[in-house]
This record gives structure tokens, sequence and C-alpha cells, in this order.
């Protein structure tokens, strides 16, 4: 039997074919941004760009929080996500 050990990444940079929102219960919601960009610093994905705002790729953010624990305005609201 031919089988493959462990987990095999068989096609380089392959990240962003997998959206990984698809099981996000929380979705982070920017009311209030002075662009300090703590959030994209502390973002464990790598996906909240600072433009007018901080703003957010929904496809795939995984809703773990972590920005609106950090931002320091309290700017980013956690809500429920609605499919
Ligand atoms: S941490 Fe808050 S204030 Fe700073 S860029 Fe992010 S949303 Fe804006
Ligand atoms: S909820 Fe988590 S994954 Fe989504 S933008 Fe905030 S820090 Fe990044």
């Amino acid at each position: 039997m031919k089988y493959n050990v462990g987990a095999t990444i068989e096609e380089p940079g392959n990240s962003t074919l997998n959206k990984t929102s698809s099981w996000r219960v929380l979705k982070p919601l920017v009311e209030n941004c002075t662009k300090c960009g703590l959030c994209a610093t502390f973002c464990p994905e790598g996906i909240i760009q600072i433009k007018e705002k901080a703003v957010i790729d929904y496809d795939y953010c995984k809703g773990c929080g972590i920005c609106a624990e950090e931002c320091p305005v309290k700017g980013i609201k956690m809500v429920m996500e609605t499919k």
C-alpha cells in the first residue's frame, strides 16, 4: 500500500487557494480606526491592510479576535457570522 507520510505540500504557495474563512464563527468589523497598524501587526493571518482604515480580507480571516483585542481604541467589534 502506498501512502504519504504526514502532511505533504505537493504544490508550493498553494495556501491562497484555501479560503480559511469558511469555519469562522465571529467576524471582526472595523468601526473606528486611527490607522495605528497594530491589528495588522498582530493578525496571525497577515490579512489586514491599512488604507483609509484597517481593511480585512474576509476570505482568509478565521475570526480569532486578536485584532479586536489588540486595537488600542477598541475600534474592532466581533459580531456573529451570518452565512
Ligand atoms: S488596531 Fe485599531 S486603530 Fe489600529 S489600525 Fe487596527 S483598527 Fe485601526
Ligand atoms: S479575527 Fe484574527 S484572523 Fe481575522 S483579521 Fe482579526 S486577527 Fe486576523
